[in-house]
């Protein structure tokens, strides 16, 4: 649905590049086949033309599978097929139907990274019959994504981790409250916005901007609210301007597979005040790295945000440095990878 850098493929872009960053310090060899345009810092990457695909968030349940012509996916996995042997094994980080759908096809096992909740029937069905023809080869990010698929207890649970030493801890916050994330409906931005909009707060906002009459109506909504939206910036700013805020607001209207801004804001010392529920209710740490509170309640944020101060920033850099460590992630991915190949 984009090129690596773009910021279109919301947290998939993030994950993956920590991914082979740390299959490459386990001493693996990686070969990363991504949309031409993409940037990934020292990684081997092959660069593929093509259309992309519309993204599956954007779809309704019953909506049938297209590929447009001369499809950059098909592209992509065309070219997997003609390389396979020289690889061990092949990682699909694409929520798409045809990687599923061409597993048999393939002589290498091919191993897949679901990156979010059920969102569509064709999709529930082939990764099913994946699974059921190659027990162990669906990952995903968290159990309350695995559970809104009818085989959750057969996924692989990976969660997610950082390369923690490019993300600074930061001791004391200035005044602004942050929200990153890709600016689409189901990202709720407009909840954070009415909350700081009520507590008189500054908030601060980074991601990619894949529609922007969504982000002009919201601003309409809410004329009063002191927003300051920062653009979609490469991690080593984005970690920077995010350290220096007082706490991360996360509020999804979906089901969020794992939320990589909210490990990304600990990282940096910042308190994460999330709904509970998806991913992020498994990452807070209610009352010690943050607070979890009722979906969809804008109250709830309210006094969860006079509350920020009750929050240790030690303890959130302490929580990304037990639980979402660059090597706690290799090697989850790491044995999962083995399982797969049996060896
Ligand atoms: N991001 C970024 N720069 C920005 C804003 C966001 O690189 O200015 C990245 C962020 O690091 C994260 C991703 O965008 O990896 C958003 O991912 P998340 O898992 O939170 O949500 P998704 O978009 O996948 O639903």
């Amino acid at each position: 649905m984009g090129a690596l850098g773009s910021g279109l493929g919301g947290g998939v872009e993030l994950t993956l590049y920590n991914m082979a960053q740390a299959m490459l310090q386990q001493g693996h060899s990686v070969q990363v086949v991504a949309p031409a345009g993409s940037t990934l810092p020292g990684i081997s990457l092959i660069q593929v033309l093509g259309a992309l695909q519309i993204t599956a968030q954007t779809q309704g349940r019953s909506t049938p599978i297209t590929l447009p012509s001369n499809a950059v996916l098909a592209n992509m996995w065309e070219y997997a097929r003609k390389v396979q042997s020289e690889y061990d094994a092949i990682v699909n980080f694409a929520y798409d139907w045809l990687p599923f759908y061409l597993t048999p096809f393939f002589v290498r096992p091919i191993a897949h990274l679901v990156s979010m909740g059920s969102l569509s029937d064709a999709m529930d069905q082939v990764i099913a019959h994946t699974l059921s023809q190659f027990p162990g080869t669906i990952g995903m990010h968290s159990r309350a994504q695995a559970a809104t698929f009818a085989f959750a207890d057969r996924c692989r649970i990976l969660g997610n981790g950082l390369d923690l030493s490019l993300y600074d801890f930061c001791p004391v916050p200035g005044a602004a409250l942050a929200w990153v994330g890709r600016i689409a409906p189901e990202k709720g931005l407009e909840d954070a916005i009415e909350a700081v909009q009520k507590t008189n707060t500054c908030l601060k906002i980074w991601g990619a901007m894949p529609d922007e009459s969504y982000w002009q109506s919201i601003q309409r909504s809410y004329p009063h609210a002191s927003v300051e939206y920062r653009g979609f910036l490469p991690t080593a700013q984005l970690q920077a301007e995010l350290g220096e805020c007082r706490a991360l607001l996360v509020t999804p209207h979906w089901i969020e597979a794992f939320g990589n801004v909210a490990i990304e804001a600990l990282a940096c010392g910042v308190p994460v005040i999330a709904y509970r529920r998806g991913g992020p209710a498994e990452i807070v740490q209610h009352g010690k790295t943050g607070w979890l509170v009722e979906p969809d309640s804008v109250p709830e944020l309210v006094s969860a945000i006079g509350r920020i101060d009750e929050i240790d920033r030690h303890a959130c850099r302490h929580q990304a440095e037990a639980e979402f460590s660059l090597h706690a992630l290799g090697d989850r991915v790491e044995q999962w990878l083995r399982d797969i190949l049996g060896c």
